[in-house]
Formats: C-alpha cells, sequence, structure tokens
C-alpha cells in the first residue's frame, strides 16, 4: 500500500513534469497558439518576419499563401486577439497575467511590422518604440567627435583620424582561405570559456557556414533541438577582431545559447508554446542582439581578446602581431561610436539624411571604411530601426545584469545573472525601466 501510494504520487509529479500546460489556465495557451499561428502566417509574405520556429507541425499554415498581402485582414486579427488578451492582463495568476502582457508587446509588433511591410511608415522613434518596446537615446555630432578625438590620441602615424585608423585595421584584415579556420577556432574558444560557468543542453551543436551576398556580417539560424547554423558573410574584408566578436555574438554565449535556453527552460521545461516561433522584428530582438554583444566581453574581458588574437588566431590567420594592441584599444572607441548607425537610420527613416550623407557620416563618425559604410547602409534599408537593438541593447542588458547580480558580484556570479536574464520570458520595458 505505501509503495503503491509513492508510486501513485511519483506518477502525478511525472505527469505534472511532463503536461506543464496542464498548470496554467488553458485559455492563454490557446490565445499563445493563435499569437503563433497568426505570425506563421504572416511569415508566408514577409520572409524576415519569423526568425525560427520549432513548435508543433499543427500550428503550422494549411494551405500556401498566393493572394496579395492580406494587410487589414492581418491587422484586424492582431486588434481581436489583443483584446482578449487585454483581458487576462490582471488575471489572479501572476503567471497568466505576465504572458498576456508579453504577448502584447510583441502583437503590438506584429501591428507595426505589417505596415512597414505594406510600405506604410511611421517616424523613427514610434517605429522603434512599436518594434521593440524602446526608443533609444539620441546623439548629436559633438559627441561623435569627441570620441574621435580620444582615438586621435592613441592612433599611430600622421594624417587624418579616417587614415590612420584604417592604415591599422589593415594590417589586420584575414586572408580569405583563412576565415573558415580562424572562425571554427574563435567560436570554439567563445564556447569553452561559456561552458566554464554554463551547463548547456548535452545534444547542442551548431554548423559553420561561409557565405555571401547579404546585407549582414553573421547570422544565426536556430533550428530547434539545440541545433543552429551559423552563417559568416564574406562578401567584404573581414578583420580579426569581427571573427571574436561576430563569432561569439552569433554563438557562444550569443545568439545560439539565448535560443538553447528558450527552448530549453521556457519552451521545454514550463510549457510556454509562445516561445517555440521567435518574430524577428519584436521585442525579444532588443535581448537578443544586447545579449549577443554583451557576451563577448563577458566571455572576453580584459585585454584576452588581445591576447587570444595574439597568441591564436593571427598566427593561424599568418598575420604579423605588431600594433594589435593600439587596434583593439581603438576599435573599443570605435565601439562606442555604434550609436553613429542608429543616427544615420534615423536620418534616413525620418527623410532628414540622404544616402550620401549618410554614407560621409558612416565614415566620419563611425569610421567604417567605403565597403563596410555601404553593407551598414544596405542593413537600414532592410532592418530599419533594428539597428539600435546592437548598441541600446547592450547598454541596456549590461546594466541590467549587473545590477541583477549585485555590486562586488564575482565573474560567476556575473555569468548566473546573465543565464537567469536569457532563460525569462522577459519585457523589454523590464530591463531598460529596471
Ligand atoms: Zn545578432
Amino acid at each position: 500500500m505505501f509503495k503503491n501510494t509513492i508510486f501513485y504520487f511519483a506518477a502525478i509529479i511525472f505527469v505534472a513534469a511532463c503536461s506543464p500546460k496542464q498548470t496554467e489556465s488553458p485559455d492563454i495557451n490557446k490565445l499563445a497558439e493563435e499569437y503563433i499561428r497568426l505570425g506563421l502566417d504572416i511569415g508566408q509574405y514577409d520572409g524576415s518576419f519569423v526568425d525560427a520556429y520549432y513548435g508543433p507541425d499543427s500550428l503550422k499554415p494549411k494551405t500556401k499563401a498566393d493572394t496579395a498581402f492580406p494587410k487589414q485582414k492581418f491587422l484586424d486579427e492582431v486588434t481581436a486577439l489583443s483584446a482578449r488578451l487585454q483581458k487576462i492582463t490582471s488575471d489572479t495568476s501572476a503567471a497568466v497575467s505576465a504572458r498576456a502582457k508579453w504577448l502584447l508587446a510583441q502583437l503590438k509588433a506584429y501591428e507595426r511590422r505589417i505596415k512597414i511591410f505594406s510600405g506604410e511608415y511611421a517616424d523613427f522613434d514610434t517605429e522603434a518604440k512599436d518594434l521593440f518596446g524602446v526608443t533609444a537615446p539620441k546623439y548629436d555630432e559633438k559627441t561623435f567627435q569627441q570620441k574621435l578625438d580620444e582615438l586621435d590620441k592613441i592612433l599611430p602615424g600622421n594624417g587624418s583620424i579616417f587614415d590612420r585608423f584604417q592604415q591599422l585595421a589593415n594590417r589586420f584584415i584575414i586572408p580569405k582561405n583563412k576565415i573558415d579556420t580562424v572562425f571554427r577556432t574563435s567560436i570554439l574558444e567563445c564556447r569553452k570559456r561559456t561552458l566554464a560557468h554554463f551547463t548547456l543542453p548535452g545534444q547542442e551543436r551548431f554548423e559553420l557556414e561561409l557565405v555571401n551576398n547579404k546585407p549582414w556580417s553573421g547570422y544565426n539560424w536556430y533550428k530547434g533541438n539545440y541545433n543552429s547554423l551559423i552563417q559568416i558573410n564574406t562578401d567584404i574584408n573581414i578583420f580579426i577582431d569581427r571573427a571574436i566578436d561576430v563569432g561569439s555574438h552569433e554563438s557562444y554565449p550569443g545568439h545560439h545559447v539565448y535560443n538553447m535556453l528558450l527552448e530549453e527552460n521556457l519552451y521545454k521545461g514550463k510549457g510556454l508554446i509562445e516561445i517555440s516561433m521567435y518574430p524577428l522584428f519584436s521585442p525579444q530582438s532588443f535581448i537578443a542582439e544586447g545579449s549577443g554583444n554583451y557576451g563577448i566581453q563577458l566571455a572576453f574581458p580584459g585585454d584576452d581578446r588581445i591576447q587570444f588574437s595574439k597568441e591564436v588566431l593571427l598566427p593561424l590567420a599568418g598575420l604579423d602581431t605588431t600594433g594589435i594592441t593600439a587596434y583593439f584599444r581603438a576599435t573599443a572607441i570605435r565601439g562606442q561610436l555604434n550609436y553613429v548607425r542608429n543616427e544615420v537610420a534615423r536620418g534616413l527613416i525620418n527623410g532628414t539624411m540622404n544616402e550620401t550623407q549618410a554614407l560621409e557620416w558612416l565614415m566620419k563618425y563611425g569610421l567604417l571604411n567605403e565597403e563596410t559604410a555601404k553593407k551598414s547602409i544596405d542593413f537600414i534599408k532592410v532592418n530599419r530601426t533594428y539597428v539600435i537593438n546592437y548598441n541600446y541593447g547592450l547598454e541596456a542588458v549590461e546594466a541590467y545584469v549587473n545590477k541583477k547580480a549585485g555590486t562586488n558580484a564575482t565573474e560567476d556570479q556575473i555569468w548566473k545573472a546573465f543565464y537567469q536574464l536569457l532563460s525569462e520570458q522577459i519585457m523589454t520595458t523590464d530591463i531598460v525601466n529596471q
């Protein structure tokens, strides 16, 4: 009898653990499924809408889209679903209420993206707020000039800041035939450094592929079941620091890890079905890009990037190490100039800047060479306000993790706070207004 009772309780616990949906109100799960159905439907027309989906096949569209983009129908569906979710934002269950609020913010992004896809545009800040839940701080030329003055002091040689920076950078272009091995080595190092603090699913793996003709420098295509395809674009010259930055951003502890932790802890662990689809133009991307960039400095604190480049990557690429310290010091300041791209996107979207001016700004204040600056404009044309996620997202994620870890936190405590962030269904407003 006693043994049977234990078996009975064990069976109940087992069922509860395997069917987390049963512990939630069925209503929110139904609405979450509708949110996915709608997203996948829109994705039939807008190829950039769905970044990843690994949920049930039953939620995929039954028929192939063969009509013109039904803008109004989709907008009406967003409005109707939002109204039903609104009713449960004050649900007695905090978990249900939190999910409803999260879904509402995601649907706000659906609405804006539907409009953008059909050619209806808003100003820069309105678009960013609707898509990502935040508006980025605005910086003027004076702020950027101050950063350039800092660079002026550390760059070797004579001539303009732009020329001196390019001369230094050009020493560290990875030869085309070495890109694959340099990136592979860098990503494995990022993985090793992440595994020192995180336990990742045993079956996790990634594939690396070099591609061409893309508006981005790297991309992580998350396939579900802890698998990713990481693509690196080789259209333009790739500098040695990018092997660490892009490599880590797309993989460990960047996008590959973020997607895995969402799948493991939220989708499979808590049964949150909505997590199985990731709409690219949504508040989730503020956390994804911010954490992707924050992870680089977490995995390579202090001068670790300089040391790793000097000892491993540069010899592997067959490049001389002279000047590498000055180069990394300069790229750290140039990294702070990443906000230039926001202002260029703001100017192009608000119609206060033309493409010639945009190119001038990216070269003068962003210190991008001409081919990279042109690539950056291509990116803005396709992804628009998405650019704020890389810099403002990074700033917000860093402040959030540091606050959660507490003052005088150890390195491991900071990694743990970061793990927590990557495993939560969190709103961008919670991160920014902490
Ligand atoms: Zn990214």
